[in-house]
């Protein structure tokens, strides 16, 4: 019998543009059910708590192949453990942050995880991630970091925009990687993690090529 989660997925690969890579976001998700989404075919899995993941990640060991990613608002003092267990992190959102991470890679001799810049590009109540000006002007601070290997950008809009100010507000990302690409710094720009559960589509059509699904593969949340 084919359970619940799989056929979400199923359904979600056959309309995903192949670009689009599709992170399944298990915070508070059962072991079992990450189980099911594996053997569905997924590979990428979107943990927002470097506690939880830890201890998924070991109850989930023997699934080698798995990519992690790390996309919860990230202290300073769990930097080095996100450094060390993620794939990606996609929540850079501060200078402090990325000048931490640069160091420890640096000390720790490691290869960094892919990072993304974490951007916030309507006005929102939300405290974390860099407005666009602030990023543009963080670039050349950005840019003395060798050791982080920056691949694009994410963001998370705030919640109940009308479609309009969604679809805007993704654009505004877009286009904000094609500034920077063109800017000739010597980090990547060409991944943009955007699109949740209630507003993937928007991002898709925008250009989104990760997109990170928590609640439309494994159901709702409780509160
Ligand atoms: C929880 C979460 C998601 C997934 O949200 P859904 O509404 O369940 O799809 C995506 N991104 C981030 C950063 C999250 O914390």
């Amino acid at each position: 019998m084919t359970g619940k989660i799989t056929k979400r997925i199923q359904e979600l690969s056959e309309t995903l543009p192949s670009q689009v890579r599709l992170i399944a976001v298990t915070k508070t998700v059962s072991e079992e059910a990450i189980r099911e989404a594996y053997a569905a075919g997924i590979r990428d899995f979107g943990e927002n708590k470097i506690q939880e993941a830890l201890t998924k990640q070991k109850a989930l060991q023997d699934l080698k192949d798995i990519r992690w990613h790390f996309i919860g608002h990230l202290q300073t003092n769990k930097a080095k453990l996100a450094l060390t267990h993620f794939d990606w992190i996609h929540t850079c959102d501060r200078v402090k942050l990325a000048s931490r991470l640069d160091r420890l890679l640096g000390d720790l001799e490691i290869t960094s995880p892919k990072i993304l810049l974490q951007v916030k590009p309507l006005s929102d109540p939300n405290k974390y991630g860099w407005t666009i000006p602030e990023l543009l002007d963080a670039l050349p601070t950005l840019e003395q970091y060798h050791h982080l290997s920056i691949q694009g950008l994410m963001t998370i809009l705030p919640f109940g925009q009308s479609a309009a100010e969604t679809q805007t507000g993704f654009e505004k990302v877009r286009d904000l990687a094609q500034q920077i690409q063109s800017q000739n710094h010597h980090f990547s720009m060409k991944e943009l993690s955007m699109g949740m559960s209630g507003d993937y589509p928007l991002a898709i059509e925008a250009g989104a090529t990760m997109i990170r699904l928590g609640q439309t593969i494994f159901g709702k949340r409780p509160q």
